[in-house]
């Protein structure tokens, strides 16, 4: 029999990756981390700093991939072996139709991050302060920043991609973190970008204007040159993905003693006891391997953190025994803690993306279409409600989420109208200090221009949960989309604008005459019925899950407090895209990164308190 052998910081010089069980098996950590993706493998570097870590990853170590790791294979579709999807449950289509539709993430170290668009969004001032208004002090945008700020290394453009039309706000970047953010070397498509720019000016008739930077809270009715994720490899010459697993893992200087990184392993669940006043405490996990085979489990000192993401880590919860208790019950598992939030208020931004419009014949020089190095947005737009719909037109959305409980009965993934309620009325605040209400951006193809849009902050909700007949098998994801008349009535608006802009000079002028017929997007006189149609027709999902283990107050459904640890526990925290109680991020990853070193400062802050050196 083995016994239990706290992992100490002096077996090892470097951060240990490995997938064989036995390195790991009746073993003692201080702190075990569920997923090894964008946010678990941000949290595990900070810890292992100072204390033993265990990280469990369901998927591969593929650090020498170049799928993975050439930022340029993403925009063109190359198959990644890190690339994994489910199927929703049926979804609203036009005229009742129902349809599935594909729901994509990563599986591999560096998670989601390592399959990713690498587009480096950040959300505003305007969301930030909504997600505070919701019962979380601490998380406003003023004490957001500075985390976002730790993980990157902001490279600002030379004077060459200057030129082209690349520019930034020095004061709002990190340049020490172990995220690389920049743009692309050289930029891609500048003639594209500076026509795009021109287009959306004259679209929103001088409303959205040029901002030399996206990330400096107040993007709302801006338009600019989009950065990314992506760092310039001097020995390679060449711009290279910055996942998550390259920024915080895998580089030399980011080594950690005392970080077991177990891969190829699934965790099945959280091992708890319970005290005699009900607080739940977890003391381990259950894991087996990703191909079947014998369970086993590894012990925690301190603290479990899940960040499995949002379409995985509420499952594992359920599996535990956490969630709605007579769910669990339904579905034949033993309720520990009853908390009905877990897989609630799902939330995904929709995209409309069947948006490529034909090049015009005379229309392809390389700076039009990039070559054959393309990047997914190359100039992105965030226009405001106002922007969108005019003055009249705003006010009538504003009204429709104030008066949001009629209903709020209807929609199935909210845990009480009063949630939702709560919800629509900091959204509407937002609008009104001019958070983006859509995204507009454009990508070069060698054949076609895309002019993609997505929804920002949606209020159809859904929810997600564990497949009764096999738990471990995939999830059942019901994710509501377009069920609120709101989130409907923004996605026509993002589609009218997609036609205006595909009519209009200078843009109109790379694309052939019937372009909009040849993609098959509506005209711009086309009716409110025409372009319902078109958008439940082609609507697809932006792959931006959050909400499912919601930083909310108990009582509107939440799952974690604003320190991230699950109401009713005492050691058990979330750190991922499942605790965004709104879909505040325009494309998640630089906000998240924030997220985990937050989380990873609060964490700290109470191994220190607990060890009594604080
Ligand atoms: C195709 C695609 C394109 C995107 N494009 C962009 C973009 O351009 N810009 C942007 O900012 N965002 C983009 N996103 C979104 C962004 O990448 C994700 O929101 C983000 O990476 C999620 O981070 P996370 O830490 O919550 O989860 P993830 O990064 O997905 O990490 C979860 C990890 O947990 C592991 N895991 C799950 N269950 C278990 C288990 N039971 N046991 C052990 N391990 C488990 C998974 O394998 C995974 O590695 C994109 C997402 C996708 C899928």
């Amino acid at each position: 029999m083995w016994s239990l052998l706290p992992v100490l910081f002096s077996f090892a010089q470097a951060t240990f990756i490995t997938s064989d069980a036995s390195n790991v098996i009746n073993s003692s950590f201080e702190f075990i981390i569920v997923g090894g993706g964008t946010t678990g493998l941000a949290v595990a570097n900070r810890l292992a700093a100072n204390h033993t870590v265990l990280v469990v990853e369901q998927g591969q170590d593929l650090a020498n991939n170049e799928i993975v790791n050439n930022p340029f294979m993403f925009a063109a579709g190359t198959p990644s072996p890190c690339r994994f999807s489910m199927n929703s449950a049926p979804q609203i289509g036009f005229g009742g139709t129902r349809r599935s539709l594909p729901l994509s993430y990563g599986s591999c170290l560096g998670g989601s991050s390592s399959i990713n668009g690498m587009m480096g969004a950040r959300p505003t001032f305007a969301s930030m302060n909504a997600i505070e208004a919701l019962g979380n002090p601490g998380w406003g945008w003023n004490d957001f920043l500075p985390y976002m700020q730790n993980s990157e290394t902001f490279t600002p453009p030379n004077p060459w991609q200057m030129k082209e039309g690349a520019n930034y706000i020095s004061v709002v970047h990190g340049y020490n973190g172990p995220v690389g953010v920049s743009f692309s070397r050289p930029l891609v498509a500048p003639l594209l970008q500076r026509i795009a720019k021109k287009t959306i000016q004259t679209v929103f008739s001088g409303e959205v204007t040029l901002t030399p930077d996206m990330g400096d809270g107040f993007s709302g009715g801006h338009v600019s040159s989009f950065y990314y994720q992506i760092h310039f490899n001097k020995t390679l010459h060449s711009d290279r993905r910055s996942s998550s697993a390259w920024s915080y893992l895998y580089p030399q200087k980011q080594q950690r003693i005392g970080l077991t990184v177990l891969t190829e392993h699934m965790v099945n669940s959280v091992v708890t006891s319970t005290s005699a006043s009900g607080k739940i405490t977890a003391t381990g996990i259950l894991i087996e391997p990703t191909t079947g085979g014998q369970k086993f489990e590894c012990v925690v000192s301190r603290e479990v953190i899940i960040s499995a993401g949002a379409l995985h880590s509420p499952v594992i919860l359920q599996r535990s025994g956490i969630g709605n208790a007579t769910f669990l019950r339904d579905v034949g598992i033993e309720p520990v803690l009853d908390l009905p939030g877990v897989g609630a208020n799902l939330q995904d931004h929709i995209g409309l993306y069947n948006t490529s419009f034909p090049l015009a014949p005379f229309a392809n020089s390389t700076n039009i279409t990039a070559g054959t190095d393309v990047l997914t947005g190359i100039v992105v737009a965030q226009p405001t409600a106002q922007d969108t719909l005019g003055l009249e037109d705003a006010h009538a959305i504003e009204n429709l989420l104030r008066n949001t409980s009629g209903y709020a009965v209807s929609v199935s993934g909210v845990v009480n109208p009063e949630s939702l309620v709560a919800q629509a009325a900091v959204i509407a605040d937002a609008y009104q200090i001019d958070h983006p209400f859509i995204e507009i951006f454009f990508t070069p193809g060698s054949v076609s221009l895309q002019v993609a849009a997505h929804t920002i902050l949606p209020l159809s909700r859904g929810r997600i949960y564990v497949n009764a007949t096999d738990p471990s098998a995939d999830p059942i994801a019901d994710m509501q989309y377009l069920t609120s008349e709101v989130d409907m009535h923004v996605a026509v608006a993002a589609a009218r604008r997609i036609s205006r802009i595909a009519v209009t000079p200078p843009f109109s002028d790379l694309i052939t005459k019937n372009a909009l017929d040849e993609a098959g997007v509506p005209r711009v006189n086309a009716t409110e019925e025409e372009v319902r149609k078109w958008v439940l027709d082609t609507y697809v999902s932006d792959i931006h899950f959050v909400g499912s283990n919601s930083m909310m107050p108990k009582e509107l459904g939440g799952v974690v407090s604003p320190e991230l640890l699950v109401y009713g526990t005492t050691n058990l925290r979330i750190a991922d895209a499942s605790i965004l109680p709104l879909s505040v991020f325009p494309h998640p990853t630089l906000g998240l990164y924030g997220i985990a070193e937050k989380a990873a400062d609060m964490i700290l802050l109470t191994a220190r308190e607990s060890s009594g050196y604080n």
